[in-house]
């Protein structure tokens, strides 16, 4: 459902989709990667004002305190809004630990959907527990005959179970990574959502495919293509945002939701709060020529930490 704005085919979005829990995701959320303490809190009070009632956040973040005392300040009931964290490389062993404090930062009594951040179980004795800096990652990783994210996914699941989390899912996960997941016989719940980055730089569309067959709804994070937003400089979305007098970015937005993935803009810019929430309709002609644009110059990715080159996007 799209509810019409004052300006012309430019839309307030309300798009929602079913996850396979039979719960509702709105399809535009926000983001809150890279916000200070101050502006996540101010932003999160924002996006709720405007509209929004999905906020993307995760522990490493560092900011789940601000998020929750915003989400508490905005008065918006906390059943309206769809609240997403993260369990971080650190946790892989011991995850709901993680989710414990993840809420307790919160404020909440549950998150509506929590992710496995990344593939990646990292050592939380290693130089440098929260983000390891060395060249390739590896030192940090604990080795797969260990730990792997199998076994990280079978104590998620628990949190649906003990009511701390309505659905359970993961990010980051390439197609082999799913299959492998999917395989194994302590998958007891199919992840209710994979978040990755997607956005016509990096369009993905055999994984959003794969996810499709799978019941799992896909969430593209840097829809804008991160810090600075380069993927704003494109051509072609520049002359698509011409044709229908809007922004790069709003186009961008739209061709998400045109493509019928969950997208989740971050912006601490009270201007850019409000209009990233407004998305148009796209003819699939537009659409497809998005899809197009990678085609050109091939594929690009723009979060690339130290160890996913080595252990989540080689296949
Ligand atoms: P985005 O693609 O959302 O881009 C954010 C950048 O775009 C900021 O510099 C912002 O500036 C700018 N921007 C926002 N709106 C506009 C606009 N309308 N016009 C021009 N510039 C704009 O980047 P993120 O990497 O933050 O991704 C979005 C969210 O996805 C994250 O916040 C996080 O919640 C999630 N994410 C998840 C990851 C994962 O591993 N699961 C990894 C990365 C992100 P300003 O803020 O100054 O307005």
């Amino acid at each position: 459902m799209i509810t019409r704005s004052i300006l012309a085919n430019l839309y307030r979005s309300t798009v929602s989709y079913p996850l396979n829990t039979g719960a509702k995701i709105p399809a535009v959320g926000f983001g809150t990667f890279q916000a200070t303490d101050e502006e996540a809190y101010s932003s999160v009070v924002a996006a709720l004002k405007a509209g929004y009632r999905h906020i993307d956040t995760a522990w490493i973040y560092g900011n789940e305190s601000q998020v929750g005392q915003a989400i508490k300040d905005s008065g918006v009931p906390r059943e309206e809004i769809f609240v997403t964290t993260k369990v971080w490389g650190t946790f892989h062993q011991k995850p709901l630990e993680n989710l414990e404090i993840s809420l307790e930062k919160l404020g909440l009594e549950y998150v509506d959907l929590w992710l496995i951040h990344w593939p990646v179980p990292l050592n939380p004795n290693g130089n440098s527990p929260r983000m390891p800096t060395n060249p390739d990652g590896s030192r940090d990783v604990v080795p797969e005959s260990e730990w792997d994210f199998v076994k990280t996914y079978e104590l998620v699941q628990e949190a649906v179970a003990l009511g701390k989390a309505k659905s359970v899912g993961v990010s980051n996960f390439s197609i082999k990574n799913l299959k492998k997941l999917l395989a194994a016989p302590t998958t007891k719940i199919v992840p209710a959502a994979n978040q990755v980055e997607l956005h016509p730089l990096l369009p993905q569309p055999e994984l959003i495919e794969f996810c499709k067959q799978n019941n799992i709804v896909v969430e593209a994070y840097s829809p804008l293509g991160s810090t600075g937003s380069p993927v704003l400089k494109d051509e072609t979305l520049i002359a698509i945002a011409k044709e229908y007098e809007v922004s790069p970015a709003t186009i961008a937005i739209s061709w998400a939701v045109w493509r019928n993935t969950v997208v989740l803009p971050k912006s601490v810019t009270a201007s850019r709060i409000e209009s990233n929430l407004e998305i148009v309709q796209l003819k699939d002609e537009d659409g497809e020529r998005i899809n197009e644009i990678a085609k050109k110059n091939g594929p690009k990715r723009l979060i690339n930490p130290p160890w996913a080159p080595y252990v989540v996007f080689n296949d």
